[in-house]
């Protein structure tokens, strides 16, 4: 008795991949037991030699034509789940109707990284950097369970269901109002670093520079990323002031639940999400955001 050649011995470590060319065909493939889907590979790849259970056989949507698409009507552009983050940063129109979006994919990873990952994979992920930004935009998710179906990510975030993400929707911001912006991922050096905290937001302010809408939402580390619902209903509609300000700096240093590292308290983090935050409202005050639609509107 010999051992195996080689080869064998390689092959026999991968589980079998399927290679659906088909939104149906992948979700009855995927009903087989032990599969998992993958995308970009970059999380399952990782978590695989991590010694993560990652089933015994792999659903690739790769092949899925559908899934790389990225169209826009007049209210909404949609982006394919199998969509790379490179393919979105390169994307005229998601540069020009989501530059919030933009900043906050141009923080994942490195080059080589956004060449593989996907926004589908990053958003199922559940932690990715890119779902604080979204979660501000309003996005919905477009899922595959026995038929298609539209929901809030806000709604997927806190429900998980098992289906296949084809697409996110994201409506157009109407060109009439101006619009700020916030995003910056807080992690333990400038770049290529995992995020301890980030922090996106979307305001839009009345002529009498109160702010009329808001959105703010935090995710990085190991937090559930979610919006910031009473944050923002402290500040809308209320006259810009340094006691308002002073007020919410004070809120948010004391209450909210994040989720803290080994390198980061929750203190720590609550304190990070208290300045910038509180920074980019002091900032609307001067008409400056992270970044701002058309100056001349
Ligand atoms: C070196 C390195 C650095 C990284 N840096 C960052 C970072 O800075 N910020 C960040 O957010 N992430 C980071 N990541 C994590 C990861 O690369 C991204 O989150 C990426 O977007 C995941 O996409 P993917 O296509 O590779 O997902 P995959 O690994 O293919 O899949 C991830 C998960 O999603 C599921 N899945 C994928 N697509 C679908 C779909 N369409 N429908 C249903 N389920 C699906 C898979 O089954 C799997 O559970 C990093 C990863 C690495 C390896």
């Amino acid at each position: 008795m010999g051992l195996p050649p080689f080869a064998e011995v390689e092959m026999n470590q991968y589980p079998p991949v399927s290679m659906p060319t088909t939104v149906e065909q992948a979700w009855a493939e995927a009903q087989k037991p032990g599969s998992t889907f993958v995308a970009g590979g970059t999380i399952v790849q990782m978590r695989r030699e991590q010694g993560f259970d990652m089933g015994n056989r792999f659903v690739s949507l790769e092949q899925i034509r559908r899934l790389k698409t990225m169209i826009e009507t007049d209210t909404a552009i949609y982006i394919g789940a199998f969509a790379t983050l490179a393919e979105c940063l390169n994307s005229k129109m998601v540069a020009q109707e989501q530059p919030l979006l933009v900043q906050a994919l141009a923080s994942i990873g490195a080059p080589a990284v956004r060449n593989r990952a996907t926004l589908g994979g990053n958003i199922v992920y559940g932690k990715g950097d890119s779902i604080p930004a979204l979660l501000v935009l309003e996005a919905n998710v477009v899922l595959y369970h026995d038929g298609l179906a539209t929901m809030p990510l806000s709604e997927w975030l806190q429900q998980k269901p098992n289906a296949l993400l084809t697409e996110v929707e994201i409506g157009k911001w109407p060109d009439m109002t101006q619009r700020f912006w916030l995003y910056e991922k807080v992690g333990r050096r400038e770049t290529f670093t995992a995020s301890l905290v980030t922090v996106a937001g979307v305001a839009v302010l009345d002529n009498d520079q109160t702010i009329k809408e808001l959105k703010l939402a935090v995710g990085g580390g190991e937090m559930v990323p979610h919006r910031l619902l009473e944050i923002e209903q402290r500040l809308i509609g209320k006259p810009l002031t340094n006691e308002l300000l002073a007020d919410v700096y004070q809120f948010i240093k004391q209450t909210g639940t994040l989720v803290g590292t080994p390198f980061a308290t929750e203190t720590y983090l609550r304190m990070v999400l208290a300045n910038r935050i509180v920074s980019f409202v002091d900032g609307l005050r001067g008409g400056r955001g992270d970044g701002k639609t058309n100056d001349s509107l």
